[in-house]
């Protein structure tokens, strides 16, 4: 049996159906039901992971436990300084009790989800060289509380894989996307928020990007994500490994591929936003060392379908 805390949300949602196409039986957590489509879950709890007794309650023993929760969104988000707090205590909070939950009732593995926001500032200024390799994630400096809180609790994971004998996976995820994400009201991520705009702006209008655009990324298409996920949780290796594609963008080229595939010419504006770090990208090494495998679809092909999705969201929403 798996248990998938988080599975209200975009990853885990999407987890819960390929876990259910593999035959397993899933009992999904979440405060909330999957936003765009009914969970393929077994059991769906509604429920408040920042109590101890529910996750204890949840956790069966010898079962595998995939734990995305989080309190967590996109730039918009994360980078504002006004939802510090909050992030911090309610994920840290879910870490702390999940994992003693697993320690209490014996699990077969448990897979936590932490995050590229782990990887130094100092690393990631040059727009074109960014370090993301894993053992670069010490001396520490997260550039958000976002980030330090995953890193603790990578680190609290580990320290129960030691103490208590608990298998634990850690992966890093790289910007995940895909249809059926948050692609509005403040918490979406960068392709998300810029195919919602060129799905409702007019042909030859404008389209609005925070800072100049030149800040580059990599993004992950969804399938690939659950891909590195199963491979990792197959494998012997424990991580922390990056699962993030290393096609790199800059926030200006990831408009204009959405631009050619809504067929749309806009001018880009450049606003103030909240930015982030400079330079992003995933490094993918360890993973094809360890796992024998890579993502290798290309951004656009995602971008297409997560356009179309988005773009029938925008109809829906404007008729
Ligand atoms: P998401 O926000 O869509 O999903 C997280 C889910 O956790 C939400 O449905 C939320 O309701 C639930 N949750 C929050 N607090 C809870 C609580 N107290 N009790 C029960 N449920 C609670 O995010 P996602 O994009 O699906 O990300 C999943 C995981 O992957 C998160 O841990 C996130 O930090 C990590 N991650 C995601 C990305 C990405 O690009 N999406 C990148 C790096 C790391």
């Amino acid at each position: 049996m798996a248990l998938v805390c988080g599975a209200g949300g975009f990853i885990g949602h999407h987890l819960v159906k390929r876990l259910k196409r593999e035959g397993w039986e899933v009992c999904g957590v979440d405060l909330k039901y999957p936003e765009f489509e009914a969970t393929a879950a077994d059991e769906f709890v509604i429920g408040d992971l920042r109590e101890a007794g529910l996750c204890r309650m949840l956790v069966k023993p010898g079962s595998r436990v995939f734990q995305l929760a989080a309190d967590m969104g996109g730039a918009g988000y994360v980078f504002t300084g006004e939802n510090d707090a909050v992030i911090m205590h309610n994920s840290a909070t879910i870490n702390l009790n999940m994992l003693e939950a697993c320690r209490v009732k014996g699990v077969e593995q448990v897979f936590f989800s932490s995050s590229a926001c782990v990887y130094p500032a100092y690393n990631q200024e040059d727009a074109a060289h960014p370090v993301c390799e894993e053992g670069s994630a010490y001396p520490a400096d997260p550039d958000s509380e976002y980030g330090w809180e995953k890193l603790f609790s990578e680190r609290m994971y580990f320290a129960y894989a030691r103490n208590f004998g608990i298998k634990v996976k850690v992966a890093r995820f790289h910007n995940i996307f895909g249809p059926l994400g948050t692609w509005q009201g403040g918490r979406e991520k960068a392709p998300a928020a810029i195919c919602r705009k060129v799905a409702a702006a007019e042909a030859g209008g404008e389209l609005e990007i925070w800072g100049d655009g030149e800040q580059t990324r990599s993004f992950l298409y969804i399938d690939e994500c659950l891909e590195g996920v199963f491979r990792l949780m197959a494998s012997e290796f424990s991580g922390p490994v990056n699962i993030g594609s290393e096609e790199m963008v800059t926030i200006n080229e990831l408009a204009a591929m959405v631009m050619e595939i809504a067929g749309k010419e806009l001018s880009i504006v450049h606003c103030d936003g909240p930015l982030g770090v400079r330079g992003r990208n995933s490094d993918n090494r360890l993973l094809a060392e360890k796992l024998g495998w890579k993502p290798a679809a290309p951004l656009c092909e995602g971008l297409r379908s997560t356009y179309a999705w988005i773009r029938e969201q925008v109809r829906a929403r404007e008729s």
